[in-house]
């Protein structure tokens, strides 16, 4: 499970996230929805911890990451797989090659990263075009990519950051139907980042509304998407 405590981020005087409280607890799917500039892109790179909070915690299993450095942050990052908006793959590697990056990163030896690799692709649908260049697979099919990359290391918890932005909405549904089925499978604890009301309602169980950097309502999806 991941907790989220007092988060909060300022750049100088300007508080971009203000208190944010935010659990997920184990195999659930949690989303945060909210319009653009509520701060949906800095939490995601202060939860995946590319940056870190002004003050607050997270923790995943109970282990707070937020105090960690060097190596031991490093090892944390594992904890916390992202998919990111477009999948943001390299363009230069084949779908297998990305899907290893972190995994040969992290010093895994060849034999298991193949092994893994090839497991990871199967999982995602995407075994058939492990050898394909990103410019040769459609979108949903990057983003099926960048779901296997952000697993590679078997995180407790797996963050979308606007994973499903730009796709078409039966595009949309594949990628929420490979997340909720991933959720279901593997355990994995799901949270959602999205501006995107329809995505909520296609897979949240819980739902935060983030707006000027404070979640400002917040419960079950049929609460709180009620009206919108
Ligand atoms: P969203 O992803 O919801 O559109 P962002 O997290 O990108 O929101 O931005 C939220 C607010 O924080 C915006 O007003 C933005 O200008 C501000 N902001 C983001 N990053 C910085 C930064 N590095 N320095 C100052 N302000 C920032
Ligand atoms: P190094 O990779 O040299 O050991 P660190 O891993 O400590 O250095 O930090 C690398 C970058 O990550 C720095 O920009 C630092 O500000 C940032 N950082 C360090 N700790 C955290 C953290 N707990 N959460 C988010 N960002 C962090």
């Amino acid at each position: 499970m991941i907790e989220i405590s007092g988060l909060t981020k300022s750049y100088g005087s300007t508080t971009v996230l203000d208190g944010i409280d935010l659990t997920v607890a184990d195999a659930q799917i949690g989303a945060v929805v909210g319009p653009s500039g509520a701060g949906k892109s800095t939490l995601a790179r202060t939860i995946n911890l590319l940056e870190r909070p002004t003050s607050g915690t997270i923790a995943v299993n109970g282990r707070d990451l937020t105090a960690l450095s060097g190596s031991e942050l490093r090892a944390a990052r594992r904890e916390i797989g992202t998919v990111f908006q477009s999948a943001n793959l390299l363009r230069r590697l084949t779908a297998a090659e990305n899907v290893a990056l972190p995994l040969r990163h992290h010093g895994v030896p060849d034999n298991q990263v193949r092994r893994r690799v090839h497991e990871l692709l199967e999982r995602v649908g995407m075994l058939h075009r492990a050898n394909h260049y990103p410019s040769q697979l459609s979108g949903g099919q990057r983003q099926r990519i960048g779901i296997a990359r952000g697993l590679a290391l078997k995180p407790s918890v797996l963050l979308s950051d606007e994973a499903t932005s730009g796709l078409d909405p039966d595009t949309t549904l594949s990628i929420l139907t490979l997340l909720r089925e991933l959720r279901d499978d593997l355990g994995v604890t799901i949270l959602v980042i999205t501006h995107e009301m329809d995505v909520v309602r296609g897979i949240a169980d819980q739902v935060a509304r983030l707006d000027h950097g404070r979640i400002v309502e917040r419960g079950a999806v049929a609460d709180v998407v009620r009206g919108s």
